[in-house]
C-alpha cells in the first residue's frame, strides 16, 4: 500500500551494497512533526508505522499529527490510531480456532458468492505448537519420547488441520510440535527487529525497510519487546482481523519510563528482577499504558534478561515492555545467528531513525516515570495466587504460613501429616508436588537455566535429592536449551534430581503439568491438603496449573530446583538446610547456589552462534511425528461432522450481505453475577475437563472416554466442547448462588429464573435460549484478567451473552467481547450490581443502543426486580473507536470482514 506521504518521509537508506525505502523520522520532524525525536523509542516505532500507512481514510495527516501532540499532552488525551503489525504469531490454543474461523469464512464467501481465495493471511503468519504437549511422563529419561507420542495420539485430528492450513494458505507457517515455545522461537529466530519487505513504490519495485512489529495471540507476545520488536497480545479475533489487512484500532498510548540504575546483586536472577518489577508496576497501576525501560541500568542487563522482564507485561498489567536498540540488541542478533547483513541493516536503520539507544543520548519523555536500583532487587518468589504477590525467599515459609491461616483457612490443620498408600513418606500442608522448570519467560535465558544445572551439579556433589512426593519436570522454550545443557554436561546432574527433559513447550505454564500419582492426588484430595507448586512460569492463577494443587509459587529456575530438594513452602531457605549430605552435615542454599561469574563463564562457552544456527536450519521440518501426518489439500476443509476437535463454526449461518440493525437489549435475564478479577481463565479455562460438566458430558456422548478428554486448550477448535466449557473452571464464584449465611460455592453453576432451578451455567444459558430471553452477565473490577482468550468472548456469545456490565475490563477481553458482537458496558464510578442491591433474579433492559450508538456512549439500564420495583442505573458503553462501532453492528469483526470482502 503506497502512503500518501504528507511530511515527505519516504527516503533511500543504502546499506552496504544494498539500498532500502524508508519512512524517515528524522525528514517527517523536517516538514513539520515538531520534536518527535523526543518521543518514547516505542512511539517512535508507532509513528513510523503510521507514516508508512497513510491511505487518508485508518490514517490520515490529523491522526499522524497526534504524535507532535503527544510531547504536550504525553498521552493523556484520548486520540484513535490505526496501526497496522508487520506480522502475526500464534500458539495452537489460539492457532486452530484462527484456522477453524478462516476456513469457515471461506466456506461462507462461496456462499456469498465470492471466491475461497480471498480468504488469505495478508500479512506473514507463524504458528508455533507449543500449547499441547502435557506432562504425563516425567523423572525417566524415557519421559520426553512417551509425552511425545501421547501428544500425537491426542492431537493427530488437531494436527491434521493445522498442516491442511499451512498447505491451504498462502503467508501462514507452521512450526511443528516438538521446536519449542512460541515466544522464545520469536526471539531466538523469527523476530527480526528491522522487517523488510518488496513492495511498488511510484511505479517502481523496492525493497521497504521498517520497524518488526507484531501482534500475537497469545498474551506473552510482549517477550520480543526485549529484541526492541513492538507486539503484544490480542485476542485471536483481532489477529484475525490484522491477518486479514484491517488495522488494528487503538488508543494513542500513555508511555510509563522505567528507570533502571544500578547492577544486579550476587545471587540474583533475571526472574527476581521482573518479580520486583511486576510488583513495582501493578502498584503504580500501568494496565492500557505502554512501558519502557531506560537508564544506564539497561547496560547490566543480558537481552535475554530484557525479554523475561518483557514477557511479563501482562502481569504487570502493560500493553508492553519494551527495551530499545542498543549494542546488546545486536549483540543478541549476532550469537543467536541472525544474517550479517540483516544486523548492519538493524544498526544503520536505528541510527539513521533515532532509535539506536546510545550512551550520553538524552532520555525521551514519558507521561511519567518510575525507578529501580538493580541493586537492591532480592531474591524472591511469587505467590501463592497472584504473580504480583512477591515475597523476599526469606519471607516466603512464614508467609505460605500466614496464608494458610487467612486465605485456606487451615490453620488447624499446620503440622499434621497423612500418611500416602504404597509410599513411606507422608503429606502436609505447604508440601511442594511440582516442581517445574518451564515457561518461556525463564527457559528464553541462557543464565538461569545454566543456574539450575549448576546448582543441581551442585546438590549432587552433596548427595542431595529431591523429595519424593516432588513431580520434576524440564520442558525447554527451544531445543537450544536442551543442546547447552547436554553439551556443558549440566543435564546429566539435572536428570539425577529428576528434571529429565519432558518436552519442547509450555506444559505446566500453561496447566498442562499432567496428573500427580494417584496416591498422592488422593492423599492430598481426602485431606483437603494445600499442596503446594513451584514452577518458572508467570501465571498462577487459581486453577490453572494443577487441580490438586492450591498454591502457587513463581520462582527462578535455581528455586524451582531448591523448591525440589526441600519439598516444603513452610520454609526458610536463607536460614534452614535444604537437607543433609551424606556426612548428616546440614546442606544450605548459599552453599550449592553457583556464582555469577561461573554462570557467566558457562554461558559465554556454552551458548554460541553455531548452535542457534543448527539448530534452526530446519525448523519448519519437524520430527518423524510431523513428516507423517497426512493432511488433505484443499481450498475449502471438508468439515469432519464426527470430530470431536475441528467443527464448523456456527457464526456465519444464515449471514446476510447486510447487518440488521441494531435494537436495545429487553427484558435480559442474569447468568451470572461475578465479583472482581475474574479472569479468562475462570471464564473459559484451558486445563482439564471434567467428566461430570456440561464438556465432559457431550464428549462422552460422542463416544470419547473421560482418559483422552485431553485439555480445553485443545478443544478450541470444537465450539461444541468450548461453550459447554464457558464458566465452567471449579473455582469460579457466581453469586447468584450466594447461601443464607452469604457463602457463594465454586463452580460453573447458576440458578435459572424465574423458578429458581440450579443448573450448570450452560444448561441454564440453553433453557434461556428456548424460551427467547436475552442474556446478561455483571461482574465487578478487572473483567477478564490473564490470558488473551478470545473463546471467553465467543463462548460467552454462543451462550446468548449480549452484554457484560463490570466495574472494569482488562483491555483484550473488552475488545474481544466487541469483536463478537458482545457490547461491554462500564457501570457508573462507585456504583455496582452490589451497590444496587441484585441477586440475580432481575430482568435487565439496556435503552440507547438502537439509537445513536456512538463510542463510549452514555446508556441506561432499567432493572425489574422480582418484586415488582424498578431501579435505572447508567453504563458507559465499552465500545471504544469507530472502528469497534462498525464490528459490532456487523455483530463482530469477522462478519464486518467477510461483507467488505464480498463484491
Ligand atoms: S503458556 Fe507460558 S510458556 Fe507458554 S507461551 Fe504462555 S507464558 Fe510462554
Amino acid at each position: 500500500m503506497a502512503s500518501l506521504n504528507s511530511f515527505n518521509a519516504c527516503q533511500t537508506l543504502v546499506v552496504g551494497n544494498r539500498s532500502y525505502q524508508y519512512f524517515s523520522l528524522r525528514a517527517a520532524e523536517q516538514n513539520g512533526l515538531r520534536d518527535v525525536s523526543r518521543l518514547p523509542y516505542s512511539l517512535k516505532v508507532v509513528l513510523e508505522n503510521l507514516l508508512r500507512n497513510e491511505d487518508g481514510r485508518s490514517v490520515t495527516r490529523e491522526s499522524i499529527e497526534t504524535f507532535a501532540k503527544w510531547l504536550e499532552e504525553k498521552g493523556k488525551t484520548e486520540r484513535e490510531i490505526a496501526f497496522r503489525p508487520a506480522r502475526v504469531l500464534m500458539q495452537d490454543f489460539t492457532g486452530v480456532p484462527a484456522v477453524v474461523d478462516l476456513a469457515a469464512m471461506r466456506d461462507a464467501v462461496v456462499a456469498l458468492g465470492g471466491t475461497a481465495q480471498k480468504i488469505n493471511p495478508l500479512v506473514p503468519v507463524d504458528l508455533v505448537i507449543d500449547h499441547s504437549v502435557i506432562v504425563d511422563s516425567f523423572g525417566t529419561p524415557k519421559a520426553f519420547a512417551r509425552n511425545v507420542e501421547l501428544e500425537y495420539e491426542r492431537n493427530g485430528e488437531r494436527y491434521r488441520f493445522l498442516k491442511w492450513g499451512q498447505s491451504a494458505f498462502d503467508n501462514f507457517r507452521v512450526v511443528p510440535p516438538g521446536t519449542g515455545i512460541c515466544h522464545q522461537v520469536n526471539l531466538e529466530y523469527l523476530g527480526q527487529t528491522v522487517w523488510t519487505r518488496t513492495e511498488r513504490i511510484d511505479g517502481k519495485t523496492v525493497e521497504l525497510a521498517y520497524p518488526d512489529t507484531l501482534v500475537g495471540t497469545d498474551s506473552h507476545t510482549t517477550m520480543i519487546n526485549g529484541l526492541a520488536v513492538l507486539g503484544w497480545g490480542v485476542g485471536g479475533i483481532e489477529a484475525e482481523a490484522a491477518m486479514l489487512g484491517q488495522p488494528l484500532s487503538m488508543l494513542a498510548p500513555e508511555v510509563i519510563g522505567f528507570k533502571l540504575t544500578g547492577a544486579p546483586k550476587e545471587g540474583v536472577t533475571a526472574t527476581d528482577v521482573v518479580l520486583t518489577v511486576t510488583q513495582m508496576l501493578r502498584k503504580k497501576g500501568v494496565v492500557g499504558k505502554f512501558v519502557e525501560f531506560f537508564g544506564e541500568g539497561l547496560d547490566h542487563l543480558s537481552l535475554a534478561d530484557r525479554a523475561t522482564i518483557a514477557n511479563m507485561a501482562p502481569e504487570y498489567g502493560a500493553t508492553c515492555g519494551f527495551f530499545p536498540i542498543d549494542q546488546e540488541t545486536l549483540s543478541y542478533l549476532r550469537m543467536s545467528g541472525r544474517a550479517d547483513d540483516r544486523i548492519a541493516l538493524i544498526e544503520a536503520y536505528a541510527r539513521d531513525q533515532g532509535m539506536l539507544r546510545e550512551s550520553g543520548a538524552p532520555d525521551p519523555e514519558f507521561t511519567d516515570t518510575l525507578s529501580l536500583d538493580l541493586a537492591e532487587v532480592t531474591p524472591s518468589l511469587a505467590g501463592p495466587k497472584r504473580p504480583e504477590s512477591r515475597a523476599a525467599l526469606s519471607d516466603v515459609g512464614s508467609a505460605f504460613l500466614g496464608a494458610l491461616a487467612s486465605e485456606y483457612k487451615k490453620e488447624d490443620g499446620l503440622g499434621q501429616r497423612y500418611g500416602v498408600e504404597g509410599e513411606n513418606f507422608d503429606l502436609g500442608h505447604g508440601d511442594v508436588v511440582i516442581a517445574a522448570i518451564t515457561s518461556c519467560t525463564n527457559t528464553s535465558n541462557p543464565s538461569v537455566l545454566i543456574g539450575a544445572g549448576l546448582l543441581a551439579r551442585n546438590a549432587a556433589a552433596r548427595g542431595l535429592k529431591a523429595k519424593p512426593w516432588v513431580k520434576t519436570s524440564l520442558a525447554p522454550g527451544s531445543q537450544v536449551v536442551a543442546q547447552y545443557l547436554a553439551k556443558s554436561g549440566l543435564q546429566k546432574y539435572l536428570d539425577d534430581l529428576g528434571f529429565n527433559l519432558v518436552g519442547f513447550g509450555c506444559t505446566t505454564c500453561i496447566g498442562n503439568s499432567g496428573p500427580l500419582p494417584p496416591a498422592i492426588s488422593k492423599t492430598i484430595n481426602e485431606h483437603d491438603l494445600v499442596a503446594a507448586s513451584v514452577l518458572s512460569g508467570n501465571r498462577n492463577f487459581e486453577g490453572r496449573v494443577n487441580p490438586d494443587v492450591q498454591a502457587n509459587y513463581l520462582a527462578s529456575p535455581p528455586l524451582v530446583v531448591a523448591y525440589a530438594l526441600a519439598g516444603t513452602m513452610a520454609i526458610d531457605l536463607t536460614k534452614e538446610p535444604l537437607g543433609h549430605d551424606s556426612a548428616g552435615a546440614p546442606v544450605y542454599l548459599r552453599d550449592i547456589w553457583p556464582s555469577n561469574a561461573e554462570i557467566a563463564t558457562f554461558v559465554r562457552d556454552q551458548v554460541t552462534r553455531n548452535l542457534f544456527r543448527e539448530t534452526y536450519a530446519n525448523v519448519f521440518s519437524g520430527d518423524a511425528h510431523w513428516r507423517a501426518v497426512e493432511a488433505p489439500s484443499s481450498e475449502t476443509y471438508a468439515w469432519d461432522d464426527q470430530s470431536t476437535y475441528v467443527r464448523d463454526p456456527p457464526y456465519f449461518v444464515g449471514l446476510q450481505r447486510e447487518p440488521k440493525p441494531v435494537e436495545d437489549i429487553v427484558g435480559a435475564r442474569i447468568l451470572a453475577l461475578f465479583g472482581d478479577k475474574i479472569t479468562t481463565d475462570h471464564i473459559s479455562p484451558a486445563g482439564s475437563i471434567k467428566a461430570a460438566s456440561p464438556a465432559g458430558k457431550w464428549l462422552m456422548e460422542h463416544g470419547v472416554a473421560p482418559a483422552d478428554f485431553n485439555q480445553y486448550g485443545t478443544r478450541r477448535g470444537n465450539h461444541e466442547v468450548m461453550m459447554r466449557g464457558t464458566f465452567a473452571n471449579i473455582r469460579i464464584k457466581n453469586h447468584i448462588m450466594r447461601d443464607a449465611k452469604g457463602l457463594t460455592p465454586e463452580g460453573g453453576l447458576t440458578k435459572h429464573f424465574p423458578g429458581g432451578d440450579i443448573m450448570s451455567i450452560y444448561d441454564a444459558a440453553m433453557r434461556y435460549r428456548e424460551e427467547g430471553a436475552p442474556l446478561v452477565v455483571l461482574a465487578g473490577a478487572e473483567y477478564g484478567n490473564g490470558s488473551s482468550r478470545d473463546w471467553a468472548a465467543k463462548g460467552a456469545a454462543l451462550l446468548g451473552v449480549r452484554a457484560v456490565i463490570a466495574k472494569s475490563f482488562e483491555r483484550i477481553h473488552r475488545s474481544n467481547l466487541v469483536g463478537m458482537g458482545v457490547v461491554p458496558l462500564t457501570f457508573a464510578e462507585g456504583t455496582g450490581w452490589d451497590t444496587l442491591g441484585l441477586k440475580g433474579d432481575e430482568t435487565v433492559t439496556i435503552h440507547g443502543l438502537r439509537e445513536g450508538l456512538a463510542p463510549r456512549k452514555t446508556l441506561v439500564a432499567s432493572i425489574s426486580f422480582s418484586d415488582g420495583s424498578t431501579k435505572t442505573a447508567p453504563l458507559l458503553a465499552r465500545i471504544d473507536t469507530l472502528d469497534e462501532l462498525e464490528y459490532f453492528k456487523n455483530g463482530g469483526i469477522l462478519p464486518y470482514v467477510l461483507r467488505q470482502l464480498v463484491p
